[in-house]
C-alpha cells in the first residue's frame, strides 16, 4: 500500500482490484503495435487495469476519492470485465472502517468509478459508507439518465438510492468541498467529468481519473475510444500539463494497475513521462 504526504495531507492508495478492458477500447486509435509495448494484452486482448482509489487524511476528515466496481454487477458484466471488489478489504488492511468515510467524491458516474458507493442489504441498496456525504456532478447524473453511447456504463443503483435519500450532493461545476479539496470539470471523456484536486502547504495533487487513465496514456492524442468527445479530451489535457507541469503537481493515475500516481515530466525529445515520487 503506498502513502504520501501532501504538505498537512496524507494520501494512501487503496485499490478495488485488477480488471480488464480491451485494449482496442482502451487506446482508441493508437495501433496496437504502439500500445502493446506499454500495456501488454492477453490472448483476447484484454489488458489488465487498476482500479484505483485514494484516502486523503486532511486532519480533520477522511475523504474517499472514486469507489472501483463494488460488488453488485450483474453475472453478465463480471464475466466480461471481472469483479475483484477488494475495495473494503483493502480499506480494512490500512485501519479505515467504512463509518471513517466522511466525504466520498466520484469523479463521473461509470460502473468502474462508484460501484462501491451503495451495497446490497437484502432487497434494498443502501450506502456503503453510512456517515459520508457523496459528491457527483449534476451534468453527469443527468446525462447517465439518457440514452446515449454509453449508457450500458450506467448503473443507477450506484448512485440514484443516494441521490433519493439526499446523501450524494449534485454538483454544477468547479466545486470546493472541503479546505484545499475541490473539484474542477475537464470534459472529454464525458462532458461532466471533475478531476479532483488536493492542496496543502503548498503543494498540489490531482486525481486526473480517466482524462488520462494510466501513465501509458500520457500521450496528447492516445485518446480511450471511451471518450465521448475525444477532441475534447486533447483540450483538456493541453490545459491540465500547462498547470500540472509548471506546478509541479502529482498526477493520481485511476487505471494504471502499477502507479498509483506520479509526477509528470518533459524528456529530452519533449516527451511526458511518469517519475515516481
Ligand atoms: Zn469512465
Amino acid at each position: 500500500m503506498q502513502t504520501f504526504t501532501l504538505g498537512d495531507f496524507e494520501l494512501i492508495a487503496v485499490s478495488d482490484g485488477i480488471y480488464h478492458l480491451d485494449g482496442g477500447g482502451f487506446f482508441g486509435v493508437v495501433p496496437k503495435t504502439l500500445w502493446e509495448k506499454k500495456a501488454p494484452a492477453n490472448e483476447k486482448n484484454l489488458v489488465p487495469t487498476g482500479l484505483n482509489s485514494v484516502v486523503v487524511r486532511t486532519g480533520k476528515q477522511t475523504i474517499l476519492i472514486e469507489t472501483g466496481i463494488g460488488n453488485k454487477l450483474s453475472e453478465k458484466m463480471a464475466k466480461f470485465f471481472g469483479q475483484p471488489a477488494e475495495l473494503l478489504k483493502n480499506l480494512a488492511a490500512a485501519g479505515i472502517a467504512p463509518e471513517d468515510i466522511d466525504i466520498v467524491i466520484n469523479s463521473h458516474l461509470h460502473f468502474d468509478h462508484c460501484g462501491w458507493n451503495t451495497i446490497r442489504q437484502g432487497n434494498n441498496i443502501v450506502s456503503t459508507f453510512p456517515k459520508a456525504k457523496y459528491y457527483a456532478q449534476h451534468g453527469e447524473w443527468e446525462h447517465a439518465h439518457q440514452n446515449q453511447r454509453d449508457s450500458s456504463s450506467y448503473l443507477t443503483e450506484n448512485y440514484d438510492p443516494l441521490v433519493e435519500s439526499g446523501q450524494m450532493t449534485l454538483l454544477r461545476g468547479d466545486h470546493e468541498i472541503a479546505p484545499g479539496v475541490s473539484v474542477r470539470i475537464y470534459p472529454g471523456h464525458t462532458r461532466d467529468m471533475q478531476a479532483i484536486i488536493l492542496e496543502s502547504g503548498g503543494k498540489t495533487a490531482c486525481y486526473i481519473s480517466d482524462l488520462i487513465p494510466t501513465s501509458a496514456h500520457l500521450e496528447l492524442n492516445w485518446v480511450m475510444a471511451y471518450d465521448l468527445y475525444p477532441l475534447e479530451t486533447i483540450e483538456s489535457r493541453k490545459r491540465y500539463y500547462a498547470e500540472a507541469l509548471a506546478g509541479k503537481w502529482l498526477t493520481m493515475f485511476t487505471h494504471d494497475p502499477a502507479i498509483p500516481w506520479a509526477y509528470l515530466e518533459k524528456g529530452e525529445k519533449g516527451k511526458l513521462a511518469a517519475v515516481a515520487p
